[in-house]
């Protein structure tokens, strides 16, 4: 575009398409009207005429710059999927005023316990109400007005559905444009993105079990293993010897489960290749001198890292494991406030930021968070257990156009999630691999999605064999 010293637009000789200010156009079919400006400004029914050419005057200057109208929203759907085996996905779907134009994202309220019922009611009874209309092109101001619609911020339940309305705007974005989302913010800084996988320990012989289930998913490709600590595994008996307390709660001893995984770690260690990554979930479930004691005897097994060791709550004791031994640390999936967990990457106290993108905000959220964290050199590995597909399409975006990643967590889907989710995440010799399809490149099937409603699950207490309740999730 050229324009002279005052602004005005001039003719180019170029055979380029002349791209010209909104204002000129705006005034230009405002006077192409016929009827004219002064017919507006004495015609009582005037407004609704001056919003129309204003409307049109916007199409022509849309079509000038980028030969399409900027696409409205015309419609905000909740799609809600029962896992066939794993989480509950939570999926907002936008529509717009242009034909087959539309978008997913993921709203999903993680885990057992996540409130997936309170995100479709905040999507369709609270954000809805702001978006309705607007021009889906303004990603950034759109997520901007539904966070401060609400005094109160940051819990998971809003900034999932905040996240899930403004990452199918990226969807739309994408699929207009006729790329893949990772095209609209820069393009990828590697081909594809490492994983790690669950490895379960079982109830008999875990060690054993451990090294046997790891090898196996080695043999798949995969080059990193995980074990969580969950209740399912160091499962106990209560002080009547039942291994369950009269509410269906699991007794559960943090002391027993400890030494299971020392145990299966240094089993880990001595049979299976020493290139094999290796990573625990503590899932919060210690005490902090547990953990503190935990973090320093896992040193030697050099993990790529040891995750939630401490709950937000205990945020403090990070610092000293920091302070005593070199074991690498992750937190994420259950901090969503950055006042949270900001101090802990500033004072380098942690090595990886592991939010579930859609707990923050989604896309434009993590986009930030990991820009941040890149500042102190710390990497980030999104929560991915479990997730929607339209989530995980999501996370590895994130992964392929950051610079600091550092490993994608990875589950596979049950068939019918495949069925649900068309062009899920793809995995080849240990890498996560995005589809290069439009937008996030996932197709819901709504009608086969409509016939698997929702668990809910609630979650797993946890209680040490006296019946005390515990932190822990799962
Ligand atoms: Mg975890």
């Amino acid at each position: 575009m050229t324009a002279n010293l005052r602004g005005a637009p001039r003719v180019s000789d170029s055979a380029a398409p002349v791209l010209l200010p909104r204002r000129a156009l705006l005034q230009m079919a405002m006077l192409s009207g016929g009827a004219s400006l002064a017919s507006v400004l004495v015609d009582p029914t005037a407004q609704a005429a001056a919003s129309r050419r204003e409307q049109e005057g916007q199409e022509r200057f849309d079509r000038a710059t980028r030969g399409v109208p900027s696409p409205r929203i015309r419609d905000v759907r909740v799609i809600q999927v029962g896992g066939g085996g794993i989480n509950d996905s939570t999926v907002v779907k936008v529509e717009t005023d242009q034909a087959g134009l539309y978008g997913y994202g993921c709203a999903t309220d993680t885990f057992p316990g996540g409130r997936a019922k309170l995100v479709a009611a905040a999507v369709e009874q609270y954000l809805k109400p702001l978006v309705m209309g607007r021009t889906a092109d303004r990603i950034e101001q759109i997520w901007q007005i539904c966070y401060m619609s609400s005094y109160y911020k940051n819990d998971t339940v809003l900034n999932c559905a905040i996240g899930g309305v403004c990452d199918a705007l990226w969807d739309i974005k994408g699929r207009q444009a006729g790329m893949p989302v990772y095209q609209l913010v820069g393009g990828k800084c590697r081909e594809a993105a490492e994983i790690y996988l669950h490895a379960n320990l079982g109830a008999q012989d875990p060690s054993r079990q451990f090294v046997e289930n790891s090898l196996q998913l080695v043999h798949g490709g995969c080059r990193n293993v995980l074990a969580a600590m969950f209740g399912r595994d160091g499962a106990t008996n209560d002080l009547y010897g039942r291994a369950r307390f009269d509410d269906g709660s699991a007794a559960f001893d943090r002391d027993k489960e400890m030494r299971k995984i020392l145990d299966a770690f240094t089993a880990f260690r001595s049979q299976m290749p020493p290139e094999v990554g290796l990573g625990v979930d503590v899932h919060s479930i210690l005490d902090p001198i547990r953990a503190t004691q935990f973090a320093r005897e896992l040193e030697p097994f050099h993990l790529f890292y040891c995750e939630d060791l401490f709950s937000p709550e205990e945020s403090g004791h990070y610092q000293i494991v920091r302070e005593q031994c070199t074991t690498p640390l992750a937190i994420g999936e259950l901090w969503n406030n950055p006042h949270e967990w900001q101090p802990l990457v500033q004072a380098r106290q942690i090595d990886y930021i592991r939010h579930h993108v859609s707990h923050v905000g989604g896309f434009t959220a993590a986009r930030k968070i990991a820009a941040f964290a890149e500042n102190f050199e710390v990497k980030f590995a999104w929560h991915g257990a479990p997730n929607s597909p339209v989530g995980h399409m999501t996370n590895l975006t994130l992964d392929l156009t950051c610079e600091n990643f550092g490993i994608h967590e990875h589950m596979p889907y049950p068939p019918l999630v495949e069925d649900i989710f068309q062009g899920c995440v793809q995995i080849k010799d240990g890498y996560a691999w995005i589809n290069e399809k439009p937008g996030w490149g996932i197709e819901v099937d709504e009608a086969l999605a409509a016939r698997h409603p929702i668990t809910d699950e609630h979650p797993n207490e946890f209680r040490t064999p006296d019946g005390s309740v515990i932190e822990g999730t799962g």
